[in-house]
């Protein structure tokens, strides 16, 4: 894999309606994407197969669809006001701007030292420590080489809006940066409401936004994305076991889509680099075309959450345990990840080029079924099959309620690579034959072999192929 793979999928996702530029006709907004039809298809597919694995198939798992808009006291109890920013500074002679932080990392990494161990943490590390570290030790800017930076200041990543009609008397709010907040402010809602008892989980899909400084690398890291989160909570001193299960149980999740073994690891965070609150944190980690990174996080965030909620509101949101007659604030563990970075992983592993015969390529995205946009596809061999290819779409759409092509246009062969680039697991060909033998041709996408089926047949046919 190479950066010329991330290229070609780009290419391809734009070429075939998954994801284009976002704002293109007017120039383009930075690092914005908007997903056509096919691209809303795979996005609408992981979210039902996290669904349907973290809530569907569980008895101690529910939803919630919290609002994007919070009352900001949530944005303080949870510290981002404070803590969620990165400490920005400006080369004075280019311009160039960079982060302090990552600046004392690369130069760390580079002399291959920890002298200035601690990972930013907002508040808890003054601006000024990194100044004062980043000219005593020459740390240049890596544009001009220069050394002439500005203080680094705290930069909020929470984009701020107003709330209210009249120009500058609204009440200042917040997009939210994380769904989990949504989540902690409605545990004592949907506990006592759905009756369920620690342990059990709450889970949320929705959009989270924050002010980047580096975004980039196509949808792996954009402004706008959706989150899915599930924050479990269970009994103090149990959190270690569900943190555990919870990692377990996530990796499998990527498995069960399909991802590929050699492309994931796992890396638990060292003792320096777990946030304040968290006494685990687990990433998984995806091989990527620009390298190792994080695709997805597993956080043991103990009871600070609901502690702070439970200070900032003066409400009590403890749980009472009948069974033991005890009384305690339950401990967390949240499973998070995104749903643009998931779409890139399993584009990058279903990429294939293939030498069908000599000279003779075709590029086939060999997406796991449940996540392929189109489940199949119907094709007339000539226009004048088409009423009656459609009359097999209209049986297999409305009996499966499955999403389904009917494609009309172009040469036979043309389509089959069409529907190959666009990973739909089967075509189905009608042709002069099939008014007489009542049978259609099935071409499976990734062996090419081809079968003849009856058309009473097919339902059950693909009730038995498909893999959900
Ligand atoms: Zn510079």
């Amino acid at each position: 894999m190479s950066e010329e793979t991330l290229d070609k999928i780009v290419s391809l996702a734009k070429r075939r309606g998954f994801v284009y530029p976002g704002s293109e006709i007017y120039g383009g907004l930075a690092n914005t994407w908007d997903y056509g039809p096919l691209g809303v298809e795979l996005i609408n597919n992981i979210k039902q197969a996290w669904r349907r694995k973290f809530i569907t198939e569980r008895t101690d798992v529910v939803e919630l669809d919290s609002a994007i808009l919070l009352n900001p006291k949530v944005w303080e109890a949870s510290g981002h006001v404070s803590n969620f920013s990165d400490p920005l500074t400006d080369c004075k002679k280019c311009k160039a701007r960079a982060r302090a932080d990552k600046l004392i990392e690369e130069w760390n990494e580079e002399k291959n030292t920890e002298i200035f161990p601690e990972n930013w943490a907002g508040e808890k590390t003054p601006t000024s420590d990194l100044y004062e570290f980043i000219n005593i030790n020459k740390i240049v800017c890596p544009k001009c080489g220069k050394l002439d930076w500005t203080e680094p200041k705290a930069f909020n990543l929470m984009f701020k809006t107003e709330q209210g009609v009249i120009e500058g008397e609204g009440t200042q709010i917040y997009l939210r940066p994380e769904t989990c907040q949504g989540i902690f402010i409605n545990f004592k809602n949907i506990q006592t409401t759905s009756r369920k008892k620690v342990p059990f989980g709450i889970c949320q899909i929705g959009k989270s936004f924050r002010n980047e400084i580096t975004p980039g690398n196509f949808i792996f890291r954009t402004r706008e994305f959706e989150q899915m989160e599930m924050e479990f909570f269970c009994k103090p001193g149990t959190e270690m076991d569900w943190f555990n299960y919870w990692k377990d149980f996530t990796y499998k999740w990527f498995i069960s889509l399909g991802v590929k073994e050699e492309n994931l690891r796992m890396r638990d965070h060292e003792a320096d680099e777990l946030a304040f609150y968290s006494n685990a944190t687990t990433d998984v980690e995806y091989k990527y075309p620009f390298g190792w990174g994080e695709l997805c996080g597993i956080a043991s965030r103990t009871d600070y959450d609901l502690k702070q909620h439970i200070e900032f509101s003066g409400k009590d949101l403890s749980y009472f345990d009948e069974a033991a007659k005890e009384k305690y604030v339950p401990f967390v563990i949240e499973p998070s990840l995104g749903v643009q970075r998931t779409a890139l992983i399993v584009l990058n592993d279903a990429y294939t080029e293939e030498e069908i015969k000599e000279g003779d390529t075709r590029i086939v995205l060999k997406l796991h079924h449940t996540l392929a946009p189109f489940k199949m596809a119907v094709l007339p061999l000539s226009k004048k099959l088409g009423d009656d290819a459609r009359k097999v779409f209209d049986l297999l759409v409305q009996k499966l309620g499955w999403n389904i092509d009917l494609d009309m246009i172009g040469s036979i062969g043309k389509r089959y690579r069409r529907q190959d680039e666009i990973g739909t697991p089967y075509c189905i060909t009608f042709d002069f034959d099939s008014l007489e033998d009542s049978s259609v041709t099935v071409r499976d996408r990734d062996t090419m072999e081809q079968e003849r089926i009856k058309i009473d047949d097919l339902l059950h046919y693909f009730i038995k192929k498909f893999i959900f």
